[in-house]
């Protein structure tokens, strides 16, 4: 690419870091100060975007990572925004609802200078949901003394949320899995998948995959995975989980580990969990023909290496599962036009923007002679947007 050194240098590091402390009242009377982080990656091309993590593993490298995933991801969706991630590092299964409740409203005062529709727009990431994004919208709304429901997407539809935003991430990977099988020639019925991970993103990408008729031989969730080589009922599958609290111990099938789950005979691994699942350990084991990336960062770049070697196809995170930040802007959109589309307008809208995507990614990767893999493919076409909209700002 032509690009100067000195505009890459400028896409190498955040523009701003925020982290804070966050004195919590616990239900026994204690004070528990917990620590949070905003990473704003650059605006270049429109408000800082991203979700917030709950998670006790949450760091700021971390943070940092995500938000810089998510100035590339936006870019490659060609959506008007910057990137940006937030997190918080707690264990929210050891929080009550009230505990929790808390946390999030000490979190948005904490930010509440630097968040806002036009400045920082948050949503929801691994163990924050639609509640977490309603608590901040009424905090921020407190705060500013106006109701706001642009600061976060990601709401209830009750306050301003979009329809289609809670299944937006698995229907828009579900729209790159079939782009990705055309241009493969896979027919549907000779393939199977593995998803790893079972919460929105990887339990609704299962239902979608089974409606249409696909084969998934494996699903995980924290406590373990199941595998049925003949293909499992994910409706059933749900029932279970949502009866016993997990997915295994299903119909008298053999639990495995998620780390067996990553190495299963299957045409497709979907890992829909945490980073760094793919790695230079278990890479030579893995048997999959692609690799579909629902969640950010589950390949290692060693382990990418290893793979591109094997030929093994890797749809990137930040094209695989840009279908969510995609629908928080149709949602963002609705919020400062207050104006609400139906369902279908927002799916039909996010089909056409990931489609466009895709592409455009995939035509860059032909376009270098194949040379290039999809993930380098989509960091051109990112950083082209990045660098074109740079220079015309004169930063
Ligand atoms: N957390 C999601 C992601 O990583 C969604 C971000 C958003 O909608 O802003 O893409």
């Amino acid at each position: 690419m032509e690009i100067e050194p000195d505009e890459l240098e400028i896409l190498r590091k955040p523009d701003r870091i925020i982290e804070v402390s966050l004195p919590v009242l616990m239900d026994d009377g204690r004070i528990k100060v917990f620590t949070g982080y905003r990473v704003q990656y650059n605006n270049i091309r429109g408000p800082y975007k991203g979700g917030i993590r709950f998670h006790p593993q949450v760091n700021l490298d971390e943070v940092k990572t995500l938000a810089f995933w998510m100035t590339i991801k936006c870019a490659v969706a060609d959506i008007p925004y910057g990137g940006g991630k937030g997190g918080v590092a707690v264990d929210v299964k050891k929080l009550s609802k009230g505990e929790l409740e808390r946390l999030t409203r000490a979190y948005t005062r904490g930010l509440a200078d630097f968040i806002g529709p036009s400045k920082d727009v948050p949503a929801p990431d691994v163990y924050t949901n639609p509640q977490t994004m309603a608590w901040i919208m009424d905090e921020y709304s407190h705060i500013k003394g106006e109701n706001t429901p642009a600061v976060v997407t990601g709401k209830p539809v009750e306050i301003g949320g979009s329809l289609g935003r809670d299944t937006a991430t698995s229907l828009g990977g579900f729209y790159v899995f079939e782009q990705v099988l055309e241009k493969m020639k896979l027919p549907k019925n000779k393939i199977s998948l593995a998803i790893q991970g079972f919460g929105n993103v990887g339990l609704n990408f299962a239902l979608i995959a089974y409606a249409a008729g696909y084969k998934i031989a494996a699903v995980s969730d924290s406590r373990g995975a199941i595998y049925d080589q003949q293909g499992l009922n994910i409706e059933e599958v749900l029932s279970h989980k949502q009866t016993t609290g997990s997915v295994i111990d299903f119909n008298g099938l053999k639990n495995i580990t998620n780390e067996q789950l990553l190495e299963l005979p299957v045409d497709i691994l979907a890992p829909a969990a945490l980073e760094a699942v793919i790695n230079q350990t278990n890479a030579g084991r893995i048997k999959a023909k692609i690799i579909l990336e629902l969640g950010n960062g589950p390949t290692t770049a060693e382990a990418e290496i290893k793979l591109n070697k094997k030929a093994v196809l890797i749809v990137p995170d930040v094209l695989a599962n840009a279908g969510g930040v995609i629908v928080s802007y149709f949602e963002w959109v609705q919020n400062l036009r207050h104006y609400y589309w139906e369902q279908a307008k927002v799916e039909a809208n996010l089909e056409k923007q990931i489609t466009n995507a895709f592409k455009k990614v995939w035509q860059t990767m032909e376009a270098q002679n194949n040379n290039c893999n999809l993930r380098t493919a989509a960091y051109m076409v990112a950083v082209e947007r990045l660098v074109k909209a740079l220079k015309v700002r004169g930063i």
